[in-house]
Order: structure tokens, then sequence, then C-alpha cells
């Protein structure tokens, strides 16, 4: 969003992006270059890889073989379609499991289906994030019910706030596959002290800020089945003890999938 944006209103965006996401992980590389006085917004896609974008503007073509933090950044937005049981590494190389995540992308959105982030695929993700990089359906606040800042979970703030963001893009594919039916999150980051006021476990993914509890239109069967398409080492649902009521879905480094209600 926000995008094709005048010079002037860019840097008035990214001097309100900065005051908002200066402690982020990915700050340095959230906010582009200002441009020469002399230059344009159209010359500064050398390749035509796009517009700039108020949260991240891409300026090459990335395929197989290339490396770097824009690759980085396309894998964090591609990476709810690694394919059904896989999770696609967010490793800055781009590799062959990022070029079928790359092509599942394009197909998701009616593209030309060749594994390629050019043009067109930068273009779609422009339209799908918002200034402060989450995107279009979640919302950072909705990510975090127990505090404004991140703060007093099991890693640092930037850090569990990066955890949510990445987790909301997966959550953007899955409810893309689901029919575009809304997809609501009951609970997201706690601190160790909203873990506590909740009974959470002493060792909760939601304390790392990559955990989400889905509540909404949706059967919980129905969340925890699509999950296993979108990239989620964690699936605990219906027929999991205390998970009747919603479906819980993170980022734990192995798999751990349970919820017998649903033949999972
Ligand atoms: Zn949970």
């Amino acid at each position: 969003m926000l995008r094709r944006m005048s010079r002037y209103a860019l840097s008035f965006v990214m001097v309100a992006t900065v005051g908002l996401v200066g402690t982020a992980v990915t700050a340095g590389s959230a906010v582009a270059a200002p441009l020469p006085a002399d230059r344009t917004v159209a010359d500064d896609t050398t390749q035509d890889v796009g517009t700039m974008d108020a949260c991240y503007t891409w300026n090459r073509t990335l395929s197989q073989g290339a490396s770097g933090a824009d690759v980085t950044q396309l894998q964090i937005r591609v990476a709810g379609y690694p394919g059904t049981g896989q999770v696609l590494a967010i490793d800055g190389q781009f590799g062959p499991h990022t070029a079928q995540a790359v092509t599942r992308f394009q197909q998701a959105y009616g593209l030309a289906a060749d594994g390629v982030a050019g043009p067109n695929t930068f273009n779609q993700i422009y339209a799908l994030q918002s200034a402060d990089c989450s995107p279009a359906n979640f919302t950072f606040a909705e990510l975090n019910r127990c505090n404004s800042n991140w703060s007093g979970g099991a890693v640092g703030a930037a850090t569990a706030r990066e955890n949510g963001k990445r987790t909301m893009w997966k959550l953007q594919a899955m409810r893309r596959a689901m029919g575009n039916a809304p997809l609501n999150i009951s609970s997201g980051f706690r601190s160790v002290s909203c873990n506590n006021a909740v009974g959470g476990a002493s060792n909760s993914r939601h304390l790392y800020g990559d955990a989400a509890d889905l509540v909404g239109s949706h059967s919980f069967c129905s969340l925890a089945q699509a999950a296993r398409n979108h990239g989620f080492n964690g699936i605990l649902g219906p027929g999991y003890p205390g998970h009747n009521d919603h479906t819980h879905v993170d980022h734990r480094a192995s798999r751990f999938w349970s919820a017998p209600n649903c033949g999972i």
C-alpha cells in the first residue's frame, strides 16, 4: 500500500516509520534511502522492478542463486507458501525452496508462475503490505493484546515483534487459501506476566511472539488442517488438551502437530 508516492510524501512516511519501528530487527533494511533531488521514482528502478513502497522496496529482480537482505525480505513475505508440511528458511539465500514458494505465491494471485520475483510479484506484495510491514488483513496490535511494546517475553522486544510480523505473513497466505474469510487472533504475543495470567505453559511459544491462537468463521479443525500448508511447525487444535476453543499455530524448531479430533 501507499505506493507511487511523491518523494515528499515518502519522506514524511519514512520519518513516521523510523519513529514507529526504529528498534525492529529489520529497521535498517525496511526504510528506503532517500533519492537524490535530481532523480525521480521511475529513475530508481533500473530494471523496472516496481514502485516505491513505504515498508520496503526491492530494487532488483530476484531468482535462484541470489542472496542478500532483499532475499530475506522476500522470504518473509512468501513463507506462507512452503508446501505442505514444509517450513521455508528465512536465510537470505534464494534456493529452490524459495523459488517454489514464490511460484505458489504467484499462483495464489494469478500471476505468471515462474518462481522469479520481478515487478509483478513485488507489486503484488506492495499491494498487500501496510506501511508498518504488516500484511493487509492483520495488524501488530492484533498480534499483541498483552502490551504495547512487545517487552517482557522470552526474547527481546524487537525479536518478538519481528516474529509477530513473520507469523502474520504466513497467516495472510492461509487466509487467502481459505477463501479470504476473516481469520482472527484471540491471543498472540504474551509477556511472562500475561502468559501467567492466562495459565499458559511456561515454555509457551506465545512468549516468543511467534504463536497465534486462531478463531473466526472457520471451524477449528479447518484451521488446523489448513495450517499444515502454510509453514507452521506447531499446530494444536481440537482434542489436544486446552485447545477445543481455538487452534494454536507457532514456529517451534521441530514439528509438533496435534489435533486428534481433526485427524491430526
Ligand atoms: Zn496458543
